[in-house]
C-alpha cells in the first residue's frame, strides 16, 4: 500500500520533505496556512537578505571612491525596493508551488490541527476537511519571541517581521539582541544611513562565536558610528510621544532614545494550538518538539523538522531534515541515508564583512582540550581582495595535526558565505588540508586565501 504522508507547514522543511517523498513514490498532502515557502520566504531569509543586498550596494558605492571612481552615492527608492522584495518572494513562491504540483503533491491551504494519532483537521480557505495519514511531519516553524516587558505596535516598536516592506527607513533605531539576527539588522539599518544603537547583553556581540570573528564585526560597527551598549539588558520599551519615537530602558539604568526599536531576541516554536496532545506528541518546556537523530518525535510515525524541532534554526538545516525524513520513510535509509550531523552545518551572517563558519571552532577545541592545528591567512595578502578594494577579514582553518583532516573553519570577509562551501565540503567528506592545497584554483580569486590557509 502506498504511504499516505501528511506534512503540516510549507517552509523549507515541509516543502523539501514533500518534493523528496513524492519523487520517491509517497502520496503527499501538504497543509499550509499562509504561503508555500514559509516564514523563510515571507519574512525571514529572503526579505532580510534582499534588503541587505541593497544596503550592501549602497555601502559599496560609498567605498568605491578608492577604486578610481569619482564620488559615487545613491538614494534608496522605498517603492522600488518594496517591489523588488515582493518580486523575489513571488518568483520563489511560484517556483516552489510549481515544483510541488509537478511532483503530484496535494496542497491544502488552511490551518491544521491533530485530532488523533492518525488524523488532522484542516480549517481551510476552501472549507474544512479531515485528512488521514500513515506518517506525518510537523514542520510548523517558529515566530519572533516577544518578551512580557514590551508590546510591539508594528509602527515604532517592531519585531523583525514588521520591518518589511520598508514603509519608512528609521532615522535612528535601537536593536535589542546581538545574536545573528540582531547584528544583521544593525548592519541593514546602518547601511541605509540610520543612527543605530545595539543593546548587547554580554561583553561581545555574537555571544558564543569566535571572539576574533566578533571583534572584526564590532570594529566595523564602530567605524560606521554604531553605538554598542555592552553588558546591558533591555527591560522596557515605551513610546515617547513628545519626541515621536521610543525609549528603551536597560537594567543598569541606561536609557536610549530613537525613532524606532527592533526586537531580535530569538524565536518561539509554533507548536501551540496544533493538537499535539491528541496525537500524543511530546513537547519540551520551551515548546520545541524533541526528536531523535532520524527526526522521529515521541510518536514513532510522526516526525518533526525545522525550527519547531529546536535543532539549529536555519533554513538549510530545516530543508536537509525534511529530505532525511523523506529518505527514511521511503526506506532509502539503508542505502543512501546518512544521519544529519548538526555539528557540520555551515552558517553565515550577512553583515559587512560577511561571517561564515563550519565545524569545530578554535575556542571549542581549546575548551575540550582537543589538539588542533589552526592556520589563518588575512585577505590583505590576497590579490583579489586588494583588487576588490576590500582587504578586511581572514580565513581560518582548523585541522587535525596528526591526520591533516579538516575539522572546521571560519571566514570573515567579502563572499564568506560562498567561500565557506569549500571548507564545509572538506568537513563533510573528511578531506585533508592537502586536498585543498592541491586543488587547482582560479587566480586571482578570494578562494586563493583558502588554499594558503590550508598550507
Ligand atoms: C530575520 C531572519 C532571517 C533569517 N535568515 C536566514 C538565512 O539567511 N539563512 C538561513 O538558513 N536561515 C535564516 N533564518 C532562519 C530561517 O528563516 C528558519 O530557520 C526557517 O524558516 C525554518 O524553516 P521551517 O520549515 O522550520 O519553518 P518556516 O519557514 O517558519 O515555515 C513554517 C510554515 O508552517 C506554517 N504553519 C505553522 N503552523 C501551521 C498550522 N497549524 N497549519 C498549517 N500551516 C502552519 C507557517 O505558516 C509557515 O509557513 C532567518 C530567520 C530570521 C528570523
Amino acid at each position: 500500500m502506498t504511504t499516505r504522508f501528511v506534512i503540516v507547514g510549507g517552509g523549507p522543511a515541509g516543502n523539501t520533505a514533500a518534493t523528496s517523498a513524492a519523487r520517491f513514490g509517497a502520496v503527499v498532502t501538504m497543509i499550509e496556512r499562509d504561503v508555500v515557502g514559509g516564514a523563510a520566504h515571507l519574512w525571514d531569509c529572503i526579505p532580510s537578505k534582499t534588503m541587505i543586498a541593497t544596503g550592501g550596494a549602497m555601502s559599496f558605492l560609498r567605498r568605491s571612491t578608492g577604486m578610481g571612481l569619482e564620488q559615487a552615492s545613491a538614494e534608496v527608492d522605498t517603492d522600488a525596493l518594496t517591489a523588488r522584495i515582493e518580486g523575489i518572494k513571488s518568483h520563489l513562491q511560484h517556483g516552489t508551488t510549481n515544483l510541488l504540483n509537478s511532483q503530484g503533491v496535494r496542497l491544502v491551504r488552511g490551518r491544521a490541527r491533530f485530532v488523533s494519532p492518525h488524523e488532522v483537521d484542516v480549517d481551510g480557505v476552501d472549507g474544512s476537511e479531515r485528512v488521514e495519514f500513515d506518517i506525518a511531519l510537523i514542520a510548523t516553524g517558529s515566530r519572533p519571541r516577544i518578551p512580557e516587558w514590551c508590546q510591539p505596535d508594528g509602527d515604532r516598536i517592531l519585531t523583525t517581521r514588521d520591518c518589511y516592506p520598508p514603509k519608512v527607513f528609521p532615522d535612528s533605531v535601537t536593536v535589542i539582541g546581538s545574536g545573528v539576527t540582531g547584528v544583521e539588522f544593525v548592519h541593514m539599518f546602518s547601511s541605509f544611513g540610520a543612527q543605530v544603537t545595539l543593546v548587547v547583553s554580554r561583553q561581545q556581540v555574537l555571544p558564543g562565536k569566535d571572539p576574533e570573528v566578533a571583534a572584526v564585526l564590532e570594529e566595523d560597527f564602530l567605524r560606521r558610528g554604531v553605538q554598542l551598549l555592552k553588558g546591558a539588558r533591555a527591560t522596557a520599551i515605551e513610546r515617547d510621544p513628545e519626541a515621536d519615537g521610543v525609549v528603551v530602558r536597560c537594567d543598569d539604568g541606561r536609557v536610549v532614545h530613537s525613532t524606532h526599536a527592533v526586537l531580535a531576541i530569538g524565536s518561539v516554536p509554533n507548536s501551540d494550538d496544533l493538537g499535539l496532545d491528541a496525537a500524543g506528541v511530546a513537547v519540551d518546556e520551551g515548546g520545541h518538539i524533541p526528536i531523535d537523530h532520524n527526526c522521529v518525535t515521541s510518536v514513532e510515525h510522526i516526525y518533526a523538522a525545522g525550527d519547531v524541532s529546536g535543532k539549529l534554526p536555519l533554513s538549510s538545516v530545516a530543508a536537509m531534515q525534511g529530505r532525511k525524513v523523506a529518505e527514511r520513510l521511503m526506506g532509502l535509509h539503508s542505502r543512501v541515508h546518512r544521519h544529519l550531523d548538526y555539528d557540520k552545518a555551515a552558517s553565515a551572517i550577512f553583515t559587512e564583512p560577511e561571517i561564515a563558519d563550519v565545524g569545530l571552532a578554535e575556542a571549542e577545541a581549546f575548551a575540550s582540550g582537543r589538539k588542533i592545528r589552526v592556520t589563518k591567512v588575512p585577505f590583505s595578502a590576497t590579490p583579489k581582495a586588494l583588487i576588490n578594494n576590500d582587504p578586511r577579514g581572514f580565513v581560518k582553518i582548523v585541522s587535525d595535526p596528526a591526520t591533516g583532516v579538516v575539522l572546521g573553519g571560519s571566514i570573515v570577509g567579502r563572499h564568506a558565505a560562498e567561500l565557506i562551501s569549500v571548507i564545509a565540503l572538506a568537513v563533510t567528506a573528511n578531506l585533508k588540508v592537502t586536498d585543498i592545497v592541491e586543488s587547482l584554483l582560479v587566480h586571482p580569486a578570494l578562494s586563493e586565501a583558502l588554499a594558503e590557509a590550508a598550507e
